[in-house]
C-alpha cells in the first residue's frame, strides 16, 4: 500500500455500536468513527438490512437509467433541506469538485467570461483533489501539488477580508465547524454577515458538511445553527453509514445550472450506497437529534472538568481538546489503554457515533481522563 497514512499496528476486525474489536481480540471504545462515517456505529441492524436488501435486487446501475434507492434518498434530502436537486458522487472531494464547478458555470450563464474566482477559508479543509486542495486553505498541504487550479483564494473568516478578496468571484466556500484544521465553528455574526453579503452580490454561499453534516452537530446539518441557508450544500461522511457516498444539493438559485453533459460520475448514486444512506437519513429524526444535543452537554461538561483539558470547541458529538502536550501522543496513549480517538493538528477530535450508549461515553471517557492526568 502507499504510504500516505501513519496507521497504528492495529486491524479493526468487528465491532458492535461503539465498541469495537481488533484482530487480537482486543476491544476499543470508537470515539472516532472511522473519520465521522459510522453515524450509527458498526453493524447496525437496519442499516445493514437495508443494504443487504438492495445488494440481493441490483447492485449497480449507470446513471443512463433510474433506481429508486437514488430517488427516494434525493427526494429525502431536498425533502429534509428545502434543496432543488441532488448530484450524488463517491466521497467529500468529489461533492465539493461539483459545487464549485456548478458555481463556476452558474456565473457564466448569467454573467459571461471572467467571474471565476471562488474564495474559502484559512484552516479549512475540502479534499485531496487538486481543485478541492487548491481551496483548502492550509499551505502545508499545498506543496509538491502546483500549479494549482486558478482562481481560488483562502481568506481569514471574517467578512472584511472575504469583501476584499470578493472581485469576480462566483462563490464562498465554508465549513460551518471547521473539522480537519481543530474542530473550531465559525462565528455567527459572521456567517450571517457573509450570507447578507453573497445575497446582494449574487456570489454563491457553499456549506461544506460533509464532516459537520448529518446529525453530527445536534442539528441535521451545521448552517442551521446559524439560521441561514446555502445555495449550495455538500455532504458525505456519515450519510453513507460506512458505504462511500457524496452529495452536492442545489438550492433554488442554481437547480437548473448543471445540465445533460457538464458533469457525471460512474459510480455516484450506487443504490446499495443510496439504500443505506436513507436508512440513516431517515432517522435522524429531531427526537434522535435532540439525544444527540444530550449527549453532547454530557461529554462536553465531563471534558471541561478533566485535567489536562485547556479548552472544549466544537458543535455537538463534534468535540475538540485544546490540550496540554502532544494530540498524536494522546491518541497512541489512548488506543493501548482501549480507546480510539482522532486528532486536529494540535487537538483532540471526538466524533463517536451518534448512537453510542451512556456506558461507552463513560468507558471511553474514564480512559480519556486517565491518559490524559498521565
Ligand atoms: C473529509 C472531508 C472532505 C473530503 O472528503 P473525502 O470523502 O475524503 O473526499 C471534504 N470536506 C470536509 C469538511 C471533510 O471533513
Amino acid at each position: 500500500m502507499a504510504e500516505t497514512f501513519s496507521r497504528f499496528p492495529v486491524a479493526i476486525e468487528r465491532g458492535e455500536g461503539a465498541t469495537l474489536c481488533d484482530s487480537e481480540g482486543k476491544a476499543y471504545i470508537d470515539f472516532g468513527s472511522g473519520i465521522a462515517v459510522n453515524i450509527f456505529g458498526a453493524n447496525d441492524e437496519k442499516w445493514k438490512a437495508a443494504v443487504c436488501d438492495q445488494l440481493s435486487r441490483i447492485q449497480h446501475v449507470s446513471n443512463y437509467y433510474y433506481s429508486e434507492p437514488q430517488l427516494e434518498l434525493a427526494e429525502l434530502l431536498c425533502f429534509r433541506t428545502g434543496a432543488k436537486r441532488v448530484f450524488f458522487g463517491n466521497s467529500g472531494a468529489e461533492a465539493n469538485e461539483c459545487a464549485m464547478k456548478a458555481a463556476r458555470k452558474y456565473s457564466f450563464d448569467k454573467y459571461g467570461e471572467g467571474r471565476k474566482k471562488i474564495i474559502s477559508l484559512n484552516g479549512s479543509f475540502h479534499g485531496r483533489t487538486l481543485f478541492t486542495l487548491t481551496a483548502t486553505g492550509q499551505e502545508a498541504m499545498h506543496r509538491y501539488f502546483g500549479p494549482f487550479v486558478p482562481e481560488v483564494v483562502s481568506v481569514d473568516a471574517n467578512i472584511g477580508a472575504v469583501k476584499a478578496a470578493s472581485e469576480n468571484a462566483c462563490a464562498v466556500l465554508i465549513e460551518c465547524v471547521q473539522g480537519e484544521s481543530g474542530v473550531e465553528a465559525l462565528d455567527a455574526g459572521f456567517v450571517q454577515a457573509l450570507r447578507a453579503f453573497c445575497t446582494e452580490r449574487d456570489i454563491l454561499l457553499i456549506c461544506d458538511e460533509v464532516q459537520c453534516g448529518n446529525g453530527r452537530t445536534g442539528k441535521l446539518y451545521g448552517y442551521e445553527h446559524y439560521g441561514i441557508l446555502p445555495d449550495i450544500m455538500t455532504t458525505a461522511k456519515g450519510l453513507g453509514g460506512g458505504l462511500p457516498i457524496g452529495a452536492c444539493l442545489f438550492f433554488e438559485k442554481c437547480e437548473h445550472t448543471l445540465q445533460p453533459g457538464d458533469h457525471g460520475s460512474t459510480f455516484g448514486g450506487n443504490p446499495v450506497c443510496c439504500a443505506g444512506a436513507v436508512s440513516i437519513l431517515s432517522r435522524l429524526t429531531e427526537d434522535f437529534l435532540l439525544e444527540v444535543q444530550g449527549k453532547s452537554e454530557y461529554m462536553r461538561a465531563k471534558l471541561k472538568g478533566f485535567d489536562g483539558v485547556k479548552r472544549v470547541s466544537g458543535l455537538g458529538l463534534m468535540i475538540g481538546l485544546e490540550v496540554d502536550g502532544s494530540s498524536k501522543e494522546i491518541a497512541k496513549k489512548c488506543l493501548e489503554k482501549g480507546l480510539l480517538v482522532l486528532t486536529a493538528h494540535e487537538k483532540v477530535r471526538i466524533v463517536p457515533p451518534l448512537n453510542i450508549t451512556k456506558t461507552e461515553m463513560d468507558e471511553g471517557l474514564t480512559i480519556l481522563r486517565e491518559v490524559l492526568r498521565k
